[in-house]
């Protein structure tokens, strides 16, 4: 088999002014280059080639960054605007970017290697929904009264809680579904009241760059929200060390997110870690197989498996077992695999060479290990970096391609005899972000559900994160949520108010 790599041809006159111009930093309203020279190539996955040049941000670049942000804060501007005209705002950005929609799609697809439709329609289709979730709150931030009695012999108190701000935000981003991921730290900081500087993955910048230019045209008041972009150990670690960052909301892997809390401990930031997965599926006998099947596929082969919520480990009650794990490589097997932007494309590459040698270092474990291979495996020919959709088999549960994330399309098969079993296997692993289960028994599917260690269950279906539900992990998965109320509350602080009335 081999593969092409992206007809540029098909890119639209937007996705072209904006690779054709030089990528800067954001600080306020300036676009500014870095305070050192020195940049990194953003590569096009589908052949390898330098699609741009980013600057490398410095931590003098980080300090600037976020002293705008603070002063921001403190500008009567956004700290005494209206709820509802913040909600307006939010609503305005939200319109902005379904308007170039198309635009965002195709540069995720050269940047990130994923369907330039996924990008439009799933990836800039949940960041619109985000915003317009999260634009609902700024009206809804109340506090309380409460009736404290007389603590104090014949004094009368009147006391109240009230939300604020938690401060400047510190958002770092991962490479997998960029966009995506800044949108759950930019939509909270607008509801709330906060300013944010993000540090994109180095390795995918473009859309974040993109949709920091849109924000500033919908009416976004300059220093709200700020970019950086740069390394990891060099702008990302500054970020996160910057005394008057009061928050960091880092999406990462477990690594990284181990080495941020440690650093953040030193100006004790509030702190919240999305971080990998190594997600279980369960197929019970009675599941309808044929709707299980072309789920699980979706589930683990979506953005090539680069996902955190990848459903990579699948346990397959014994009597339908090989039943299961055929329907499942023959939709593997039917996946078109191309670059992002032909229309035909649903698995593109993996998003460098680094990582497609890592995951097939994964996949060469296994079989060394013994397992058996019902279909992919191999790397594609071709100028990109793809691979197979690959399905194992006759693997071990403590093996590394079952124990550990490897962020690539590759399942694993293991049969069970019971639901204890099922709940065991599952939960035996460092992770517990995301957990499904296909079973046509609603009995089956209680029992199961409050044993599985993790913090989203999906039953009968694929993942899709939606902005109202709370999004994160137990274990070494994370610390805190994104989306949902959960995340209003770590972007705000509660202060209590206790007046004397006599
Ligand atoms: P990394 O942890 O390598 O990097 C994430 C971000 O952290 C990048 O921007 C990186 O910068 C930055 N970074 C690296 N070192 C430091 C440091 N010392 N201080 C501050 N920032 C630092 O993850 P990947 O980008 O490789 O993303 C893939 C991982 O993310 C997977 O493990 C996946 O499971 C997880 N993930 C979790 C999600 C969730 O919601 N739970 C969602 C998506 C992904 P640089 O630009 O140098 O790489």
């Amino acid at each position: 088999m081999n593969v092409m790599a992206n007809d540029f041809n098909s890119l639209i006159p937007d996705t072209r002014r904006f690779l054709e111009q030089e990528m800067k930093h954001l600080i306020g309203d300036n676009w500014v280059k870095s305070s050192k020279s020195g940049s990194f190539p953003v590569i096009d996955p589908s052949s390898g080639s330098i699609l741009t040049e980013i600057p490398k941000g410095t931590s003098q670049d980080i300090d600037e960054a976020v002293q705008v942000a603070n002063a921001t804060l403190n500008d009567p501007l956004w700290r005494d605007m209206p709820p509802a005209s913040r909600e307006k705002l939010m609503h305005r950005f939200a319109d902005l970017i379904e308007g170039h929609a198309e635009e965002l799609g195709q540069l995720e697809a050269l940047d990130v290697g994923m369907p330039s439709v996924v990008g439009q329609f799933v990836e800039v289709g949940n960041v619109i929904e985000t915003l317009r979730y999260m634009a609902g709150w700024p009206t809804k931030l109340n506090g309380k009264t409460m009736d404290i009695g007389e603590p104090i012999p014949e004094k009368r108190f009147f006391a109240y809680t009230k939300r604020e701000p938690v401060g400047v935000v510190g958002a770092i981003i991962p490479w997998n579904v960029p966009l995506m991921i800044a949108m759950w730290k930019i939509a909270p900081t607008l509801a709330t009241g906060c300013t944010i500087v993000i540090k994109p993955s180095e390795v995918t910048p473009l859309a974040t760059l993109r949709l920091a230019e849109l924000a500033l045209d919908a009416g976004i008041p300059p220093g709200v929200i700020n970019v950086v972009n740069g390394l990891g150990n060099e702008a990302g670690q500054a970020l996160v060390e910057h005394p008057l960052v009061s928050k960091i909301s880092f999406t990462g892997s477990v690594a990284t997110g181990k080495l941020i809390n440690k650093t953040a401990t030193d100006t004790l930031k509030n702190v919240t870690l999305e971080l990998g997965g190594k997600s279980p599926v369960i197929v019970l006998d009675d599941a309808d197989l044929e709707k299980a099947s072309k789920g699980i596929s979706m589930g683990i082969f979506g953005n090539t498996g680069q996902v955190c919520v990848a459903g990579s480990r699948l346990y397959i009650q014994r009597r339908v077992f090989d039943e299961a794990v055929e329907r499942i490589s023959k939709e593997a097997r039917s996946l078109k695999v191309g670059p992002g932007l032909h229309p035909e494309t649903k698995i593109g590459p993996l998003v460098s060479k680094d990582h497609r040698d890592k995951v097939i270092s994964y996949i060469d474990a296994g079989l060394k290990s013994g397992a058996e291979t019902i279909t992919g495996g191999s790397v594609i020919d071709g100028p990109g970096y793809y691979i197979e959709p690959t399905v194992l088999s006759n693997v071990s549960q403590s093996s590394k391609v079952v124990q550990e994330e490897i962020f690539g399309p590759v399942i694993t098969a293991i049969p069970f005899d019971d639901l204890d079993e099922a709940a065991h296997l599952a939960n035996d692993t460092s992770y517990g972000l995301s957990s499904y289960i296909w079973s046509q028994n609603i009995q089956r599917v209680h029992q199961l559900v409050p044993k599985i260690r993790a913090g989203q269950v999906y039953v009968n279906s694929t993942p899709f994160p939606h902005p109202a539900m709370p999004m994160g992990g137990y274990k070494q998965s994370g610390i805190g949520r994104d989306l949902g109320e959960e995340a209003i509350n770590h972007y705000t602080e509660h202060k209590s108010v206790v007046i004397g009335i006599n």
